[in-house]
């Protein structure tokens, strides 16, 4: 069997940011507002401050407004509650950011259920996660859906068209990625199935994926046996493990060179999903820009 063809997520993602780009500008022409996108970050996790900085370069890249909030780690609840009710407030801001995790002292969700739903752009306000949880088959997605989840169904319908009828099973059911992704797969009109850690012969469960999507965070755990000859795998972990000479390289939670014997279509780690959650937040930011500005949703 030749050798699965390697789903390109960073080259989609490139892409997506091209279109995202042409939106804003021909909203800028159509008299609406310029998108902005705020961040805010809370103490200074290495990692977050990455990710953060690359959204706010990313949204300036696309000639959109991105507005830095930096609080140190000891700020209260209260006092971020109070940013938030700001940006709430401030019209020039279509997307709130939260970076995630929040310190200890921080109540998550509560700080979640303060985002006005129409800016939150990581789509983890209750009412966006029951708007998803609710949407009918093939309705449009006219409200912001999380991120990674979105990319990785628009990296399954960019590489198989109608995924129609086809058995799609999910490995992790966290609220950020595994959940979102079944409600997303079933709009699309799969047969979903959603596993996690005490679920029985996990291996045969994915062996009779169409279409197999992988969240766990447990470095090459799904091997080759696992999957059905000339399945979709979507990989969607990012692990860092030790590597030749002291250094490190990330991995994924799909064991690669098994599954690239095995499957039709994968998606590599890094290059593959990864890409696409920046892509989708600038998409969302789009789109709920488009929306204060009294315009329909427009998929790009
Ligand atoms: P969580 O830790 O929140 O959830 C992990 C899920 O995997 C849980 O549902 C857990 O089951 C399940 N799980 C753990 N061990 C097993 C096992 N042995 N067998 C079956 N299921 C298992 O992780 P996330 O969903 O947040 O992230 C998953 C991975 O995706 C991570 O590697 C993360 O780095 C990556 N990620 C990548 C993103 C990107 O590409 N941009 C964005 C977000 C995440 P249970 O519920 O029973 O405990």
């Amino acid at each position: 069997m030749a050798e699965a063809k390697l789903i390109d997520g960073k080259a989609f993602a490139a892409g997506l940011r091209t279109r995202v780009a042409k939106g804003v500008a021909e909203l800028a022409t159509s008299g609406g507002a310029k998108p902005g996108l705020a961040t805010v970050l809370v103490g200074a996790d290495p990692a977050s401050e990455v990710y953060v900085r690359s959204k706010g370069k990313t949204a300036s890249e696309l000639g959109m407004a991105s507005f830095d909030h930096r609080l140190p780690a000891e700020t209260t609840e209260a006092e971020l509650l109070a940013l938030i009710a700001r940006l709430n407030a401030d019209r020039s801001v279509n997307g709130i950011l939260v970076q995630l995790p929040l310190p200890k002292h921080i109540d998550t969700p509560k700080i979640l259920l303060a985002i006005d739903p129409n800016k939150d752009v990581d789509g983890f306000h209750p009412i966006n996660v029951g708007r998803l949880g609710s949407i009918a088959a093939g309705a449009p997605l006219d409200f912001p859906v999380p991120c990674t989840p979105l990319g990785c169904s628009m990296l399954l319908a960019d590489a198989l068209g109608s995924l129609a009828g086809r058995n799609a099973v999910i490995v992790g059911r966290s609220t950020l990625v595994g959940r979102p992704v079944a409600q997303l797969l079933l709009r699309m009109d799969c047969t979903v199935t959603i596993t996690h850690s005490r679920t029985r012969d996990l291996p045969a469960v994915c062996r009779s994926a169409d279409i197999l999507v992988v969240a766990i965070g447990k470095p090459e755990f799904v091997r080759g046996d696992w999957i059905k000859p000339g399945a979709a795998v979507i990989d969607v972990g990012i692990n860092r493990i030790p590597a030749e000479g002291g250094k490190t390289r990330l991995v994924g939670d799909v064991a690669f060179a098994e599954a690239r014997a095995v499957a039709g279509h994968l998606t590599p780690v890094p290059g593959g999903v990864g890409p696409m959650t920046v892509a989708c937040l600038m998409y969302n930011t789009l789109q709920e820009a488009r929306r204060a500005s009294g315009l329909p949703f427009a998929a790009v």
